[in-house]
């Protein structure tokens, strides 16, 4: 930021859809792609006679989130109506919590490479409703909406204004996308709108301790606009101030494909919303048995199970990051350790082959059709130098996706790429090649040593990919070097 001269300050507000079948208070589904209007009853539209009823697993996965991220629970809730006009709220009013939030406080820690780990502070977390969508593209002459979305449990988890770089910011969000998914709270799609973002910006100068007027970027659908729309308006407000002008409170959008952010509406106060207690859902309480039961079925979270994989298996701490980015990673981590003690292998086969072939064909690893065993009989045959690393994690590979039953030795053996790693088999493709090309010995006995990697690589083709090719370096290197002193 220019000089320095002024603090960026930034407070997010991210909505996060729960994992429910059903929505917040009755039992429409809450599955995503369904033709519009088909998941509307007349409890989602609060329609006269109706009454809602609250979705227990909703309360749930809200205080498992706000466990796994230190909050203190709320015992005593309720919800409140907050009343707006807007086509796409169906009841003229949104039910969500205002002043008992379901969680209060916590953090969250974050590692934003070249600093040190910071922990971001929550203010709280509140369980809503969702409100439906309009959609413009739809119709040249019309909005229309769709309410399947409308009453969808939504957590909203609001941070404290702590955050002071678009980076931050962007840290922030994928290591909440990230335990939202593993504590299966939330799936954070972003794109399917499972995930979404307002971000709050305000700039003050350095060392000033009041929080400047903030203005707010609604509904940013990836992490990466996020970050785009902070830096971009960040620019914004600080030329604002420097032409001396009046920073506006108010709500804006981004549009990525222009990069600028515009003006939608003066910003709300909560006097507007004219708030007041919903007297359809009576007050609920959650009670130390209630947390208690939920806490029996909290997974070890990614920063534990990281620390874990660098103590115990001595990972580097970027493959320990890797593997614990997903749950279904780590558990097949965990899953082909039960086969083979060389986890780095584990981790290389992961980031690999296993990565390389799900992100083609776009299936995660919950889907990946070979066994844990197999992957470790594929490491113990690399290990053991019955195959290349080269052709196992190709052509072994590939036949095995074809034909995942059958066995790896079977495959190496039917392909004809058992290695050779008899010495005198070899020894004979070392000096051939070495008696084949005099001018090249002579090049590397006069100091071009980088034709060790040619050498080598003759011999791999002349014995069709199956020597052993560490075998072969220790003979070529001792072969070439004896020779040198004669
Ligand atoms: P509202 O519900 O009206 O949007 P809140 O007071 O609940 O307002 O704050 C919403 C978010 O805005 C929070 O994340 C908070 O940290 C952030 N925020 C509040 N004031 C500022 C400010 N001056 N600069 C940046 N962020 C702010
Ligand atoms: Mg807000």
């Amino acid at each position: 930021m220019k000089d320095n001269k002024y603090q960026v300050v930034i407070g997010l507000e991210v909505h996060a859809q729960l994992l429910t079948k059903s929505k917040l208070f009755c039992g429409d589904s809450t599955a995503f792609g369904a033709a519009p209007n088909t998941q509307v009853s007349p409890i989602s539209l609060a329609h006269p006679g109706t009454l809602p009823k609250m979705n227990k697993k909703a309360i749930e996965l809200a205080v498992k989130l706000g466990l796994a991220l230190n909050c203190e629970i709320e015992r005593n809730n309720y919800f409140a109506r907050k009343n707006y006009f807007y086509p796409d709220l169906p009841k003229g009013y949104q039910v969500s919590q205002h002043t008992a939030p379901v969680c209060k406080g916590g953090s969250l820690s974050i590692k934003v490479s070249g600093f040190a780990e910071k922990k971001v502070q929550l203010n709280r977390i509140h369980l809503e409703e969702d409100a439906g969508k309009s959609i413009h593209d739809a119709d040249p002459q019309y909005t229309c909406i769709d309410l399947n979305r409308a009453g969808v449990p939504l957590l909203e988890i609001v941070t404290e204004p702590c955050l002071h770089s678009a980076e931050e910011a962007f840290v922030f969000l994928s290591e909440l996308r990230k335990l939202v998914r593993w504590l299966k709270v939330c799936d954070g799609n972003m794109e399917q709108g499972s995930m979404r973002c307002d971000a709050n910006i305000s700039i003050r100068l350095t060392g000033e301790s009041t929080l400047g007027k903030r203005v707010e970027i609604k509904n940013l659908n990836s992490i990466r606009n996020v970050k785009k729309a902070i830096e971009i308006e960040t620019e914004r407000l600080i030329s604002v101030v420097e032409k001396k002008e009046t920073i506006i409170q108010e709500t804006r959008s981004f549009d990525a494909d222009k990069n600028i952010t515009f003006s939608l509406r003066s910003k709300e106060d909560a006097d507007d919303y004219r708030y007041f207690p919903e007297p359809d859902l009576p007050p609920f309480q959650i009670d130390e048995k209630f947390i208690e039961s939920v806490y029996s079925t909290m997974p070890v979270l990614p920063e534990q199970l990281k620390e874990l994989y660098i103590n115990k298996y001595s990972l580097s701490e970027y493959d320990a990051e890797v593997i614990c980015s997903e749950k279904p990673d780590a558990e097949f981590f965990e899953s082909v350790t039960k086969y083979t003690t060389n986890y780095k292998a584990v981790a290389n086969w992961m980031q690999g082959p296993l990565k390389f072939y799900c992100n083609e064909i776009n299936i995660s690893i919950t889907a990946f059709p070979l066994k844990p065993e197999t992957i470790g009989t594929l490491i113990h045959m690399v290990e053991s130098g019955k195959v290349s690393f080269n052709n196992a994690s190709t052509k072994i590979f590939q036949a095995l996706l074809s034909a995942p039953e059958k066995d790896p030795h079977a495959i190496a053996a039917s392909l004809n790429l058992l290695q050779e790693s008899d010495v005198g088999a070899i020894e004979s493709w070392v000096d051939d090649v070495i008696n084949s090309m005099p001018g090249k010995v002579k090049e590397f006995k006069n100091g071009k040593k980088s034709l060790l990697g040619l050498f080598a690589g003759e011999i791999k083709k002349r014995s069709n990919g199956k020597a052993d090719m560490q075998v072969v370096n220790k003979l070529l290197l001792e072969k070439l070097s004896v020779d040198q002193s004669t």
